[in-house]
């Protein structure tokens, strides 16, 4: 049995019990889904297999902007985005009360669930979904087989394994997770709204935090449809009590950890359930494999406040979907020098090492208190801060400079 394509085969074929596709997709959180949607709208017959028809509310990335924009533009979702999220252009940012600078830029706010919908809603054929969890793979250099716990099978050419952090089929694999910082940073996630109904002075504000000892990096305030999300990220012991008034007097317990917040907020309540979140940073092992490519969180976590987890899987959607997959399909075979070129791929392990730099840089600027980083983070804040009142003074003047010396 083969699974190549034939050009009379639009979609996956499926009979009662068994699926046979190019390409299985395995998870379809937005990794797996912009995937599946790149594949399918390029022509190829994909499964798409998730456990759940619908992702449910949990906390993960709840806005993007700037260079992930450029890239979900490139692959073509940016018109699926703007219908499905919130626009927002100018983000206010303080420290200690005072502005620091004003960020303008095209941004999008979200919950993660709607943007999972926007990408799968991309794929041609909805019927490329199966609702179904993996209990299995076994995979060869040659053609993979998936189990579903309904007892069905999926053959596929290629199984890309975009399973976010769930670790478990990577793990019958033989692929371990390697743990680089246990614990790394503590993420909250709630919607504020004024008690007097008008909308906030600010269309989004970033609000950083004031002691090394509190671990607090900073609070993203941003538009989403029912209201102003806030996102909290913090790098402090997740057994440490203030992790429970967090949950359990979250304005109260917001305002005395940033006090510059309140003439900025105003009399606010947290008007949904707060959510909460312990990341550790962890990277794969024994990874390469005949048949099967990791994606996404699969393939390395990331630290929610250095808001990495985006770019790279969009670097790895992009990669794996519109250069190697396709040329791999061409020719038979799936062995590990094919494979190989996607976790070799330049931009690919530039941006998994962007990330666990970022990581670590967010780290050790909100907390270390030693001589050298704070004289780094108020050289961080003064620089931002002075670059932004010459920018207002001489509107464009330092884009100009920059421009000239490029040139
Ligand atoms: C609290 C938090 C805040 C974050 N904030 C940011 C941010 O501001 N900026 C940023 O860039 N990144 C952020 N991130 C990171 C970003 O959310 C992730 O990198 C991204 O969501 C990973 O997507 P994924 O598709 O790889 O995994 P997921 O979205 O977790 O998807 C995995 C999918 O696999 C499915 N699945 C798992 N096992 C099986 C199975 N056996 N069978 C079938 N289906 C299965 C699951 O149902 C799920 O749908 C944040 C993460 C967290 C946790």
């Amino acid at each position: 049995m083969t699974a190549d394509r034939t050009e009379s085969e639009p979609a996956a074929t499926t009979d009662s019990s068994r699926t046979v596709a190019e390409i299985a997709i395995v998870g379809g959180g937005l990794a797996g889904s912009l995937a599946a949607a790149v594949l399918a709208r390029a022509g190829h017959r994909i499964a798409l297999i998730d456990k759940r028809a619908v992702y449910p509310d949990e906390f993960r990335v709840e806005k993007i902007g700037g260079p992930q924009l450029a890239m979900l533009g490139k692959l073509g979702f940016r018109e699926a985005l703007q219908n499905a999220a919130c626009r927002y252009d100018r983000v206010l940012n303080i420290r200690e009360g005072k502005v620091i600078d004003v960020s303008v830029g095209q941004a999008y706010g979200f919950p993660y669930a709607d943007l999972v919908a926007m990408a799968r809603s991309q794929m041609p054929d909805p019927s490329s979904l199966i609702v179904d969890e993996v209990t299995a793979i076994s995979c060869s250099d040659d053609l993979q087989h998936v189990e579903l716990a309904s007892g069905r099978h999926v053959t596929a050419r290629l199984v890309v394994l975009a399973t976010g952090m769930a670790g478990v089929l990577g793990y019958k694999l033989g692929i371990r997770r390697r743990v680089l910082a246990e614990r790394h940073s503590v993420s909250f996630g709630f919607t504020i709204a004024r008690r007097d109904g008008r909308p906030f002075d600010f269309e989004a504000l970033t609000c950083y935090g004031e002691r090394t000892a509190d671990g607090i990096d900073y609070l993203s305030l941003f538009p989403v449809r029912v209201g102003m999300r806030a996102n909290l990220f913090m790098f402090r012991d997740p057994t440490d009590p203030i992790m429970r008034e967090l949950r359990r007097e979250p304005e109260a317990t917001v305002l005395r950890l940033l006090p510059g917040l309140q003439p900025y907020l105003g009399d606010f309540s947290v008007i949904d359930r707060v959510q909460n979140w312990v990341m550790d940073l962890t990277v794969v092992e024994a990874h390469l494999q005949p048949g099967v490519v990791l994606i996404g969180d699969a393939f390395q976590t990331n630290c929610p406040a250095a808001g990495t987890g985006v770019a790279r899987l969009l670097v790895d959607v992009d990669r794996l979907c519109t250069e190697y997959a396709p040329r791999w399909l061409t020719t038979s075979g799936m062995g590990r020098e094919k494979i190989s070129q996607f976790y070799s791929d330049r931009d690919k392990v530039a941006a998994d090492e962007q990330s666990l730099k970022m990581a670590r840089f967010r780290q050790a600027l909100t907390s270390r208190d030693d001589i050298g980083w704070d004289v780094r983070r108020r050289l961080h804040f003064l620089r931002r801060s002075l670059t932004h009142r010459v920018d207002q003074m001489h509107p464009g003047w330092l884009g100009r400079v920059r421009g000239a010396l490029r040139a």
